[in-house]
């Protein structure tokens, strides 16, 4: 089905049954928790938190990134706005297996085209990609792993710089979580500050995984 089909089709069928929702919304949003993920196109928030419009605010960017304050763009700008005006009080980053651009991280080699790319992952090459660490067995699928984990944690050190941040963790207001969504089976394993690794949902405490009232 082509855009047009899909906008008229979302006009006659899907919006009728949000219409409520909707006038609600239309002058102004209360989200309660803001998702860093990553573009990749297999990750739906919305399907996997059953949430609905209204409810997540979002920053997408290939390798679900939070450059550190300063060296940010659009992604300050954003989480200054959900901090400062929104009052969001929960942020959960959220990498995901088999990530191009984690695989990028990886074999920076192979970036040698998308020189932007590049240019994007190039902090997280120097923090993550340190091939002494890891022997010839842990090559391949468990350094991928490794490396998606670390970037989660990386990130949330980044968000730390932010003085948004910073100030609403000071003042006891913000909750940050960290995850790793596992596409193939859609599990989701979330960092346990307590055990210092990545848990199963099954393991890991209720109270560390947090979105706000949902
Ligand atoms: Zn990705």
């Amino acid at each position: 089905m082509k855009l047009m089909e899909r906008l008229e089709v979302f006009q006659r069928e899907v919006f009728p049954e949000y219409e409520q929702l909707f006038n609600t919304l239309a002058k102004s949003q209360s989200p309660e928790t803001l998702v860093i993920t990553c573009s990749d196109s297999r990750i739906d928030p919305a399907l996997v938190t059953q949430t609905k419009p209204g409810d997540l605010f979002l920053i997408r960017n290939a390798g679900n990134i939070v450059p550190p304050h300063g060296k940010a763009g659009g992604e300050e700008a954003t989480i200054e706005y959900a901090l400062k005006a929104l009052g969001i009080r929960n942020i959960v980053v959220c990498g995901h297996t088999d990530c191009g651009a984690m695989k990028a991280v990886a074999h920076p080699s192979n970036l040698d085209t998308l020189p932007s790319v590049g240019k994007w992952l190039q902090p997280m090459v120097d923090a993550l990609n340190k091939p002494d660490q890891h022997g010839a067995e842990s090559e391949g699928d468990s350094q991928l792993r490794e490396i998606i984990e670390q970037n989660v944690l990386l990130q949330i050190e980044n968000l730390k710089t932010h003085p948004a941040v910073a100030d609403a963790l000071s003042e006891g207001k913000l909750h940050i979580t960290g995850c790793v969504y596992e596409i193939e089976s859609g599990d989701f394993y979330f960092f346990s500050p307590k055990k210092e690794q990545f848990l199963p949902l099954s393991e890991v405490e209720r109270d560390e995984v947090r979105m706000g009232s949902l």
